[in-house]
């Protein structure tokens, strides 16, 4: 569950000669009640005077005693496990473990928390600050590669933005995606988190690469009945990857989940005709 800041305080931070601009726009959008709701972290000033407090944001009525104290280093080690003990290859993937409290008595002790937990956030959220258009399009992120990632510059815009839809979906990443391809626009205010993604990360750039090799894969024919397309889109939304320990960043996996979420993208959203009865 997301939670979304609707206000922006219009006060002026303390000026300290150490808080970047990044920093000062960031504190401005605490409330001074209530908190904020940056992607998975709930940001109060309340319980810690001068200061801030950090916690989960499904964590945000939690009595304080019950929570973990966690340091930056902690956080940082908490930051790159789920709750199973697997890697997370994405900081933004919506699975932080919750029951951790982190306390900041100072602006920049917040800003130390929220790097272990969304690394560049701060400084992304103020360059995505209204109207400063910070954001580069896929093509142009694409045609400035070297090496193995250059065959992204070649998938056609119709794959490029499914394989977008696939990776940067919400049950996959809370980071608003701002990046551009033509036929995909960014994502909605409010449709995912107040993080920005200003351009394609490292597992899109990875993702976009199986998408080319399988663009350039012979098509198969299939001849199917409704109700064999119905099963097999019941199948496959049954999201059968949630119950392996697939890796969410290995694409050779047939059951990636990101692959399972782009073949769905291939087929009917429903069957032709409907199931016949009995
Ligand atoms: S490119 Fe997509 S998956 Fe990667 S951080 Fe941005 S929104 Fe998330």
């Amino acid at each position: 569950m997301i939670f979304f800041a609707t206000v922006r305080r219009a006060v002026s931070v303390a000026s300290v000669s150490s808080i970047s601009p990044a920093l000062e726009f960031f504190l401005a959008s605490v409330p001074d009640t209530d908190g904020l709701g940056f992607a998975q972290a709930w940001i109060s000033r309340a319980g810690c005077p001068g200061g801030f407090e950090v916690r989960h944001v499904l964590d945000r009525h939690e009595d304080t005693n019950a929570l973990r104290p966690l340091n930056p280093a902690e956080l940082r080690k908490l930051a790159h496990f789920d709750v199973n003990g697997a890697f997370r290859p994405l900081r933004s993937s919506p699975d932080l473990v919750q029951g951790w409290i982190y306390k900041a008595s100072s602006p920049q002790a917040l800003e130390e928390g929220i790097q272990e937990l969304y690394p560049g956030a701060i400084a992304d959220f103020y360059s995505a600050r209204e109207g400063a258009g910070a954001a580069i399009s896929y093509r142009d992120y694409c045609n400035r590669q070297t090496g193995m990632y250059r065959i992204t510059a070649m998938l056609s815009d119709m794959d490029a933005a499914r394989a977008a839809k696939a990776c940067c979906a919400s049950r996959f990443c809370l980071k608003r995606r701002l990046w551009t391809i033509p036929g995909l626009p960014e994502d909605g205010a409010g449709e995912k988190s107040l993080v920005p993604c200003l351009e394609p990360c490292a597992l899109m750039m990875e993702f976009a690469r199986k998408a080319f090799r399988v663009s350039e894969e012979p098509s198969i024919n299939l001849s199917l009945k409704p109700s064999e397309l119905e099963t097999i889109l019941e199948v496959l939304r049954s999201r059968p990857d949630e119950k392996t320990e697939i890796r969410h960043a290995d694409f050779g996996h047939p059951r990636n989940p990101r692959r399972i979420e782009m073949a769905l993208m291939a087929l009917p959203a429903t069957p032709a005709e409907p199931p016949i009865a009995g």
